[in-house]
């Protein structure tokens, strides 16, 4: 077997099995030149160790990428639980929590899928190595980063414009996706959403008069932007083709099936396309800044940044007659691999 190429080029994967625990959990360092990996701990009974092991080589691949085009003095990863959230017991945790501390700081690890505050703080009373714990609200600032990215991109589409007035489709109106909705309506915008859990969707109706469709509808609308808040994945070359909108702009983490194929079928129809690692950097900003004294003005106003950063994306995107997911990835790349960066891994060693 090839590990090298199988790891995707990862610093450090290290697999942890703790049998009198019943843990079994996988923690992927992609990247550390920027600094420690952050990434957070989803628990999930996957269906085998290899889609474990899939989903935490791309998701902290990705991470890498959200901190350095956010700016933040962190390196990329993430890690995995391997069980059933039924299973989930405050001994597993703590044996998770004696696990990143072995680890010496290399990784700092907080919430994702099935993971509570309360386990959270099962981890942490066997780690300091742990984020999303005290002031800091990950999936708000997550939704205002979503936001700051739709601002962005109207004004760049159509300078002089707001939301008000606009139509906006959310997918998935779960954690971010219900706070988007809640900004959205303060802004004006008439919403329409689609969730499978029908009481999340009943209640952005009741609240922001939004227009409930099926999941299948919500691709085929006829609104402005879409937002796609719910999983990963979602955006392929048939979905592209029946999209009338234009701009994409959301939470969901990986959203593309194909990068390279699907950013060019959007550009090519000239849909406006918010990369997903720059606009859903909010959650990441917060849970950063707990290590540095927490201070809720500059949280607010490096996540207001994703305007900007957004805005320079789009406007190389169009100069250099590259897709945005191009210009993301080579802005990214060039924070990742600085000669500073470089001088910084070389002292470290
Ligand atoms: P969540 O689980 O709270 O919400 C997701 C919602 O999507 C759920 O209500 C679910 O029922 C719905 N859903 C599932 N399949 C759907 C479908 N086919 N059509 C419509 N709705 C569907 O998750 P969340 O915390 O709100 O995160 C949403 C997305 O944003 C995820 O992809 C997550 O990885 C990403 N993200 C979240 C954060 C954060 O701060 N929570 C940060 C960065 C990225």
């Amino acid at each position: 077997m090839e590990v090298f190429q199988a790891f995707k080029n990862h610093e450090q994967v290290v697999f942890f099995n703790d049998e009198k625990y019943n843990l079994k959990a996988i923690v992927a360092i992609h990247n550390t030149s920027r600094g420690p990996a952050m990434g957070a701990t989803r628990l999930l009974p996957y269906k085998s160790e290899q889609d474990a092991l899939r989903d935490v080589l791309r998701l902290s691949y990705g991470m890498t990428y959200k901190a350095a085009a956010a700016n933040l003095d962190v390196g990329g990863g993430k890690a995995v639980i391997i069980a059933d959230p039924k299973d989930k017991t405050p001994d597993l945790l703590k044996a998770y929590g004696r696990c990143i501390d072995s680890l010496k700081g290399r990784f700092i690890t907080g919430q994702d899928m099935n993971i509570s505050l309360e386990d959270v703080n099962h981890m942490r009373s066997e780690t300091e190595y742990i984020v999303g714990v005290a002031q800091a609200n990950p999936t708000k600032l997550t939704a205002m980063g979503v936001l700051e990215g739709m601002k962005a991109s109207v004004d760049f589409l159509w300078p002089g414009r707001t939301l008000k007035g606009l139509k906006v489709a959310v997918q998935g109106v779960g954690n971010v996706g219900s706070i988007v909705c809640k900004y959205l309506n303060q802004e004006g915008v008439e919403l329409f959403v689609s969730d499978p859990r029908t009481e999340k969707a009943e209640e952005m109706k009741l609240r922001y008069g939004a227009k409930i469709v099926s999941p299948k509808e919500i691709f085929e609308l006829d609104v402005d932007i879409f937002s796609p808040c719910a999983l990963g994945g979602i955006l392929n070359s048939e979905v592209i083709s029946r999209f009338k909108g234009s701009i994409i702009a959301g939470s969901a983490n990986n959203q593309l099936e194909d990068e390279q194929r699907d950013s060019k079928l959007m550009d090519a129809k000239g849909i406006l396309y918010c990369p997903d690692y720059v606009i859903n950097a909010g959650g990441l900003i917060d849970v950063y800044y707990e290590n540095f004294g927490y201070d809720q003005q500059t949280v607010f106003e490096k996540v207001r940044q994703i305007y900007s950063t957004l805005t320079e994306i789009f406007t190389r995107a169009k100069a250099e007659q590259k897709t945005t997911v191009e210009i993301a990835n080579t802005l990214a790349h060039e924070k990742i691999f600085t000669p500073q960066n470089k001088v910084k891994l070389l002292q470290s060693v």
